[in-house]
């Protein structure tokens, strides 16, 4: 998996080879680029944003190294996507339909207040957006979108079931869990869990999911309910 970042604020990219995800790109398993759009501006002061036709507060990302920037980096099997506020909610689906159907991301991050129509128009596949909220740039968003992504790339995470029974997966938040020490502050780990008792401990994780889920996320709820019933009939 191949996914490169474009954006005005490179630095801020370092975040990405910590952890799970420095580790994954050491290992080969994914290639993440950060390409800084400033370097293809064809202006003498190497400017990438200006006023707005019509009037209005802030400045706009400028066309032209944008689509140069884009053109540098893209292949016949790019996908490119522009974070934005106006684009399709992120969700689990999303994220997992992404990872399994492209092996090559192309990410544009936007910044001040957005970036000029005719790119979405000329060169972009799709918009997503990280939630009903404003950011004052896309790279935090991009950042949200390749560490998503990342978990559901073959080997990424070490055992492959990691993702399997997470909230989200099958319409349902993830049941609490638990670690040593057994007594932590005079409060101890439910019984079940130290049975030993796997047929025990799976009805016992389900329910608290339903629970969970029940309490927190009526809608998601809903939707469990449905599932079930289409699963049943
Ligand atoms: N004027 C824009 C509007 O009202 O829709 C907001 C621009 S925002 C200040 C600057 C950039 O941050 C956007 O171009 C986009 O790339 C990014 N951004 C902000 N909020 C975002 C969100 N919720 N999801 C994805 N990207 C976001």
């Amino acid at each position: 998996m191949k996914i490169t970042i474009l954006t005005l604020f490179p630095e801020m990219f370092s975040t990405l080879t910590h952890s799970i995800l420095g580790k994954a790109q050491e290992r080969g398993l994914i290639e993440i680029r950060v390409v800084n759009i400033r370097d293809f501006s064809k202006d003498k002061n190497k400017r990438c944003d200006d006023y707005s036709y019509g009037g209005g507060a802030g400045m706009i990302m400028t066309p032209q190294p944008i689509f140069d920037a884009i053109n540098s980096v893209c292949t016949d099997n790019s996908h490119v996507i522009y974070l934005s506020p106006k684009g399709t909610t992120l969700n689990q689906n999303k994220v997992i339909s992404l990872a399994q159907n492209y092996q090559d991301i192309v990410l544009v991050c936007g910044h001040y207040e957005g970036i000029d129509e005719r790119i979405i128009d000329l060169c972009v596949d799709e918009e997503i957006s990280i939630g009903d909220y404003v950011l004052t740039g896309g790279e935090y968003p991009a950042m949200v979108l390749v560490d998503a992504i990342a978990r559901y790339v073959p080997n990424v995470l070490g055992n492959e079931n990691a993702t399997e029974d997470e909230s989200f997966s099958t319409f349902l938040l993830e049941y609490p869990q638990y670690t040593r020490p057994e007594i932590f502050m005079n409060r101890g780990v439910p019984e079940v869990l130290l049975s030993g008792n796997h047929k025990e401990i799976a009805k016992w994780r389900e329910n608290k999911a339903i629970e969970i889920t029940k309490k927190r996320r009526k809608d998601l709820y809903k939707k469990y309910i449905k599932d079930l019933s289409g699963k049943k009939n």
